[in-house]
């Protein structure tokens, strides 16, 4: 089902320039997109666009997934974290890329999005990958340190829990930014124990991350 438009999207954000990592783009091809997608808007699955998923959150464009992934340098056999489930459809794309079974972890503060996610995973084949109900700021610290870590909701700051999570050499992708519309997609290095090396990947408009851990709220 929906194979012809799955396909058509890879192509076209082949040619937009999105995708260019061989890895990622068979990950595009192979996830089923529509299967993360609520029944009543199935057939918008292959549109670049955000969906809604239910409780004020939504599912990012395939052109701004495609961003996120590419600038992570994802490779087989990372261990990664992803804040912000959803659907699934990201860790889906993980789990493709890094192909090592207990290697992928999620985590969603929203309890229903949590079994949503988990539940997507499962009926695809990615049920190995492990959905975590709680708070991401504060990362999580019983399976650290990280290779990868990707934030899909945005904060004013990294996350400092998040940082400290990852290993020496590892790379945290993530949209900060204080205002709804106007977020930047941030992609920091881990050089040294407290050296960070940031680099900024141009606008992006994400739901905010709700959470404790991290940074000073109010300021
Ligand atoms: N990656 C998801 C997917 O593939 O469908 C889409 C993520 S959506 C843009 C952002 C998600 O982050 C929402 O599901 C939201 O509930 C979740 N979220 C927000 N703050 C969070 C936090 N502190 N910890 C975990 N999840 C959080």
């Amino acid at each position: 089902m929906y194979e012809r438009e799955r396909e058509e999207l890879v192509e076209r954000l082949v040619r937009w320039g999105y995708l260019s990592k061989r890895d990622i783009i068979d990950a595009f091809k192979k996830v089923p997109r529509h299967e993360f997608i609520p029944e009543n808007i199935r057939d918008y699955s292959y549109a670049d666009q955000p969906l809604s998923i239910g409780h004020g959150q939504t599912i990012s464009a395939p052109s701004m997934i495609a961003i996120m992934l590419e600038s992570l340098d994802l490779k087989a056999g990372q261990k990664v974290l992803e804040v912000g489930t959803g659907s699934g459809y990201n860790a889906a794309l993980i789990a493709e890329v890094v192909g090592q079974m207990r290697r992928v972890f999620s985590i969603e503060r929203i309890d229903e999005l949590a079994e949503f996610g988990r539940a997507n995973l499962k009926r695809t084949g990615y049920g190995w990958v492990k959905v975590v109900v709680g708070d991401g700021t504060c990362g999580y610290e019983k399976e650290a340190p990280w290779d990868r870590i990707l934030v899909t909701a945005c904060a004013p700051e990294l996350p400092k829990p998040l940082v400290q999570q990852l290993k020496i050499g590892g790379k945290i992708g993530a949209p900060v930014g204080q205002h709804y519309m106007f977020q930047t997609w941030l992609v920091a290095e881990r050089r040294g124990k407290k050296e960070l090396k940031i680099e900024e990947r141009g606008g992006c408009s994400f739901v905010p991350l709700v959470g404790k851990c991290g940074w000073k709220t109010g300021g």
